[in-house]
C-alpha cells in the first residue's frame, strides 16, 4: 500500500504518527513529493484513518508546469517521438556528435547511459556521474530533452537533476523499492518492460510509480525472451497494443534491444509505428564497431536517417 503526500508537510506527519501509533512498518521517500510504502499488514480503523488523508492529498497534487511540459511535448500525437542516441556516453567527442548530427534531423530526445546495467561484471558500467554531465551538456547544447537511465535508488537525485526523462530498465522493471522511490520524482519516467515479464505484471510496476503520485509513465516494450536465437529477443507487438489499451498510457518500442541486429532496427520500427507504437527508441554510434557497449545492435549514421525518414512517413500515413 502506498501513499502519496505530494505537498503537504502536515499531513505527511499526521500519517506517520497514525503509523507508529500502530506499530507498522514503513519506508518513506522524498524527492519532489513524499511518498509513503507501508510494510505489514493494516486493520480497518488505521486503513480508514490512512484512506481519508490520501484522498484528500490526491486533491492537492501539483505540478509544475515547467517540468511537465517534456511530457506534454511526448504525447503530442502529431508527432511521432524518437528517442536516439548511444547505448552508453562513452567520451565527449562521442556524444557531441551525436547530439549535433540527431538535432540536425529534428530529434528531439537524446539517449545514453551513464549508469549502464551489463550483464558481465567485467563490461563497461558506463561513465558515472561525469557522463551524465555530458549527456546534459550536449542535450542543453541543441535544445534536446535527455533521456537516461537509472538503476538504483540511491541515483535518483543525481539522475534527476541531469535527466528529463528517467529511464527504468528491463532488468528493473521488478525493483518495487525503485518504483516507489520514482513515485516521489515530478519527472517523466520511461519504464521498460522486463524481458521476461507479462503485459500485467509490466502494467502492475507502471501503478507503483502511479501510486506513489507520479502520473508521467511511458511504457516501452523492448522485446521478450523466446526460444529464437537468431535475435537477442523477440518484439511483442501485440504488447504494444494491449498496453495502450489496458493503460490508456503512451507505449513506445525500443528495436534495437528488441532485435539486437542492425538489419532489423528499421523494420521492427517501422512494424511497431504501424501496429499504433506511440514512439521509437533506437540506439546509434558514430562507429559502431568501436562501442563500448551493445556496438552489435548499434545503428550507424547513414542507417538512422533511413530509419527515420520511414517511420516518419508511416506516422504522417496513419495521421
Ligand atoms: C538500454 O536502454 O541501454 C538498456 C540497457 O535497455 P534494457 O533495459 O531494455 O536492456
Ligand atoms: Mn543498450
Amino acid at each position: 500500500m502506498i501513499y502519496n503526500f505530494p505537498i503537504d508537510d502536515k499531513r505527511k506527519g499526521t500519517c506517520l504518527k497514525i503509523l507508529d501509533r500502530a506499530g507498522i512498518d514503513y519506508e518513506l521517500i522524498e524527492h519532489d513529493a513524499a511518498v509513503i510504502r507501508v510494510l505489514g499488514q493494516i486493520n480497518t480503523k488505521t486503513r480508514r484513518e490512512l484512506e481519508s488523508l490520501s484522498q484528500a492529498a490526491g486533491k492537492l497534487t501539483l505540478k509544475r508546469s515547467a517540468e511537465k511540459s517534456c511530457y506534454s511535448e511526448f504525447t503530442d500525437s502529431t508527432r511521432l517521438p524518437v528517442i536516439a542516441g548511444p547505448c552508453a556516453v562513452e567520451s565527449e567527442a562521442q556524444i557531441a556528435a551525436i547530439a549535433e548530427f540527431l538535432s540536425g534531423l529534428g530529434v528531439r530526445y537524446l539517449r545514453g547511459g551513464a549508469y549502464k546495467p551489463r550483464t558481465s561484471s567485467e563490461s563497461f558500467q558506463g561513465m558515472g556521474r561525469p557522463g551524465l554531465k555530458l549527456l546534459h551538456k550536449y542535450a542543453q547544447a541543441q535544445s534536446m530533452y535527455l533521456v537516461t537511465e537509472v538503476m538504483d535508488r540511491s541515483q535518483i537525485e543525481i539522475v534527476t537533476e541531469y535527466a528529463d526523462i528517467l529511464q527504468v530498465g528491463s532488468r528493473n522493471m521488478f525493483n518495487y523499492t525503485l518504483l516507489t522511490a520514482l513515485g516521489s520524482v515530478r519527472k517523466p519516467v520511461l519504464l521498460k518492460r522486463g524481458m521476461a515479464a507479462t503485459i500485467d505484471e509490466w502494467l502492475c510496476s507502471a501503478e507503483y510509480i502511479s501510486k506513489g503520485g507520479n502520473d508521467q509513465l511511458i511504457l516501452c516494450e523492448r522485446g521478450i525472451r523466446t526460444f529464437e536465437p537468431q535475435t537477442s529477443h523477440t518484439l511483442d507487438l501485440a504488447s504494444i497494443c494491449l498496453a495502450k489499451q489496458h493503460s490508456g498510457l503512451p507505449v513506445i518500442a525500443d528495436t534495437s534491444h528488441a532485435s539486437g541486429r542492425p538489419d532489423l532496427v528499421t523494420p521492427l520500427a517501422a512494424a511497431a509505428v504501424a501496429a499504433g507504437a506511440d514512439g521509437i527508441m533506437v540506439e546509434l554510434h558514430p562507429d559502431p564497431s568501436k562501442a563500448l557497449s551493445d556496438g552489435k545492435q548499434a545503428l550507424t549514421f547513414d542507417q538512422f536517417e533511413e530509419l527515420l525518414a520511414r517511420v516518419t512517413r508511416i506516422h504522417a500515413a496513419i495521421l
